[in-house]
């Protein structure tokens, strides 16, 4: 699946987004205000390199219509479906960077959980051995 630019979808993402909470970087990131490098899109969800890497392979995966997602402590019933997609699209981010044989996915929640920026997103990080527990 190649890389889509959807004005119909990035208006509704802008909408929905601006319906919940305040904006956020990925925001511009999504409407491609922002430059990334993106590793995958489709009309769900959008995965780019985190810019400030923890691993050899550190790939962001967000939603693009956050829908009330700042955190994944904020989910509700009407999300699971997105929920799943996104482990689904961190699969195939692992697939395409080549790591499937050993990778993390990690989701930091809220201000104890290392969050920064509240539009929920989950880090895929690999290319090196894993250590446990997670800092
Ligand atoms: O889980 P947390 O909210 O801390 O993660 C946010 C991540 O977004 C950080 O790893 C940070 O490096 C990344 N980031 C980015 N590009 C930006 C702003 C933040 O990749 N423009």
């Amino acid at each position: 699946i190649g890389v889509t630019n959807d004005e119909e979808a990035l208006a509704k993402a802008a909408a929905v987004n601006a319906d919940s909470e305040a904006p956020t970087i990925f925001d511009k990131i999504i409407a491609k205000e922002i430059p990334s490098s993106i590793v995958y899109e489709d009309e769900k969800v959008l995965a780019f390199r985190d810019v400030n890497p923890q691993a050899p392979v550190h790939v962001l995966v967000i939603p693009k219509f956050r829908d009330g997602l700042t955190m994944l402590g904020k989910a509700e019933e009407r999300h699971t479906e997105m929920l799943g997609y996104l482990l689904y699209a961190a699969k195939i981010v692992a697939e395409k960077e080549g790591i499937l044989d050993g990778f993390r996915v990690v989701i930091n929640n809220g201000p104890g959980g290392c969050q920064s920026v509240y539009h929920l997103h989950l880090h895929v990080l690999g290319g090196r051995q894993m250590t446990w527990p997670a800092g």
